[in-house]
């Protein structure tokens, strides 16, 4: 898979992706991350990509002249699967979601800054606008990474166990139950019998059954979303 993105501060996201379970993958040859100066796409002086709102008010907005030389000239290397917005209002980005987009090989991100990107950038090219919650942020970078992550994890062969995964939270309607490791007990805090049990039926059965009541507590409704 390989996830463009463009952003006006790229430097944002470099460190982050140079670590983690994302170098992994681009080591693996299993996801490629590619980070755009929207800057060196300005025909503007002095880089310049951003403007007054017309109409008047606080805050100013990414020109639509930069971003549209900037989607078409990548569009001339790959046909993009989804181009994506990060912006707070939004789709609610979601494990359902990660899933979907973790399937598609070519995606673009497109990060915000300031009041956001002119309109027509939206109507014209954006085929997804994504949200990573009801908050507001500076800078779409921190969602784009959220999801590169969120994605990147669920490409086969990107985690050591890519069962791993799949008994994560929301995977399945439930979130996780809990874990445990080593040592078996400490201040004498000592961890479930069952678990020590070497039975892997029963061990599912109290795992599904602690997944059902956890999710009954934190997040009733879950299974419905
Ligand atoms: N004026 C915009 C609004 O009220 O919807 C907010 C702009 S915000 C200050 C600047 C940029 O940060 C946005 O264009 C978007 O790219 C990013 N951003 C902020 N909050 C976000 C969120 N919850 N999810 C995804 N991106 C977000």
């Amino acid at each position: 898979m390989k996830i463009d993105i463009i952003s006006v501060v790229p430097q944002l996201m470099e460190s982050f992706f140079a670590h983690s379970i994302l170098r992994r993958a681009k080591d693996k040859a299993l996801l490629e991350v590619n980070t755009i100066n929207l800057r060196d796409y300005t025909t503007y002086k002095h880089g310049q990509i951003d403007d007054y709102q017309f109409g008047g008010g606080a805050g100013l907005v990414m020109m639509v002249e930069p971003l549209v030389n900037a989607i078409e000239s990548l569009q001339k290397q790959k046909k993009y699967d989804e181009i994506i917005f990060l912006t707070p209002d939004g789709e609610n980005f979601n494990q359902k979601m990660a899933n979907t987009l973790s399937l598609k090989e070519n995606l673009l991100f497109i990060c915000g800054h300031y009041k956001g990107i002119d309109q027509r950038v939206r109507d014209h090219y954006i085929t997804r606008e994504v949200s990573i919650g009801d908050y507001v942020l500076s800078g779409g970078e921190i969602a784009a990474a959220v999801l590169v992550d969120a994605i990147g994890r669920l490409i086969p062969g990107v985690l050591n166990d890519e069962t791993s995964a799949l008994t994560d939270s929301f995977q399945d309607g439930l979130l996780a139950p809990p874990v445990y490791t080593r040592p078996q007990e400490f201040l004498g805090w000592k961890v479930p019998d069952i678990l020590l049990s070497g039975d892997p039926v029963k061990i599912d059965e109290w795992r599904h059954e602690q997944a059902i009541e956890r999710t009954k507590i934190r997040r009733p409704g879950l299974d419905e979303a």
